[in-house]
């Protein structure tokens, strides 16, 4: 299946999303955070991203959700600095210290082809949120060397609709975490309080544009949305409500990876609530959750989990 943003590169939509996206960073409004800061003349809100987008890794994933390793990986590209900065965050050193290497438009072509050209299936762009128009800046370069392969919008659910409307027709595949329920969590995990109804708003318009998640023959997506959930302990993500939202306002049919791999760090270590990782049986009753709200379409790893 031909990947959305060639199709926005001929008929001028992938341009048009790209001067509006740097109009946008000059005063930056790309997210909730709202910093108002001239990025443009490398000045650095709470996102601490100037002008270029900072890459910390890349390469073939084997980690991923099933449709989208298939036999030679997700091409990840890991982006450093975050939006959201939750204080548990596994990727601390990344969203929170800064770690890897500013790189220019034409390079970050280079590596989403490089990716295809090791046989990715796609290109995964991890912590994407902040770096929206350096994303698309790349693109006209890369559609032009040849990248087809469907683009992964891998994000904290932290997001503005109208910044999503910017990928409209160019995201191939929405794959949000939907964090927390509880504003009042929210603000105790990363200070943003609006985060439960932002993410609400960003995932019915992700839905909007690319609808439920749909695989090629051999199992492998091309379009559509893929969610995650991470099961936090003492149920501090909310996992009911959030199910429930995605069964009632998205969709039953909604591929959905339930994830049990929290794991005390950073800011969090030494918290009572949440200075432990979770237990088979609060795991156990999230994937139970999920089965009575009709929501069958779990990754292929948790089906083995529930089958063991
Ligand atoms: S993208 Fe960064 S600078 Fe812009 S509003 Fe969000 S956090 Fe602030």
């Amino acid at each position: 299946m031909p990947a959305a943003y060639r199709e926005a590169h001929q008929n001028g939509r992938l341009q048009r999303s790209i001067e509006r996206s740097l109009r946008w960073m000059a005063k930056c409004t790309l997210c909730p955070r709202f910093c108002r800061v001239n990025r443009v003349q490398n000045q650095v809100g709470f996102c601490r991203t100037g002008r270029l987008a900072v890459v910390a890794s890349y390469g073939p994933h084997f980690g991923e959700e099933s449709p989208l390793v298939g036999s030679n990986g997700s091409g990840t590209i890991f982006f450093s600095h975050c939006n959201l900065l939750c204080i548990f965050c596994q990727n601390y050193e990344i969203s929170h210290g800064g770690e890897g290497v500013p790189v220019t438009a034409g390079q970050l072509a280079n590596i989403m082809l490089d990716l295809q050209k090791r046989g990715c299936h796609n290109i995964n762009l991890v912590t994407p949120s902040h770096v929206i128009p350096q994303i698309l800046e790349a693109l006209p370069e890369a559609i032009e060397k040849g990248l087809k392969v469907p683009l992964v919008y891998n994000c904290g659910g932290y997001e503005r609709v109208s910044a999503l409307r910017l990928l409209d027709g160019i995201v191939d595949i929405y794959m949000p975490d939907f964090k927390f329920w509880d504003p009042q969590v929210a603000d105790q995990m990363c200070g943003t309080r609006d985060y439960p109804e932002r993410a609400r708003q960003a995932f019915r318009e992700m839905h909007r544009q690319v609808g439920d998640l749909q695989l090629e023959a051999g199992g492998i997506a091309w379009r559509g949305l893929l969610v995650r959930h991470l099961v936090m302990p003492s149920g501090l993500a909310g996992t009911g409500p959030i199910l429930k939202f995605l069964a009632s306002e998205i969709s039953k049919n909604t591929y959905l990876n339930i994830m049990d791999q929290y794991r005390p760090c950073g800011g969090a270590l030494g918290k009572p609530h949440m200075g432990r990782s979770i237990t088979h049986d609060e795991y156990a009753e999230a994937l139970q959750m999920a089965q009575d709200l009709g929501l069958k379409r779990l990754d292929k790893r948790l089906k083995n989990w529930l089958f063991l």
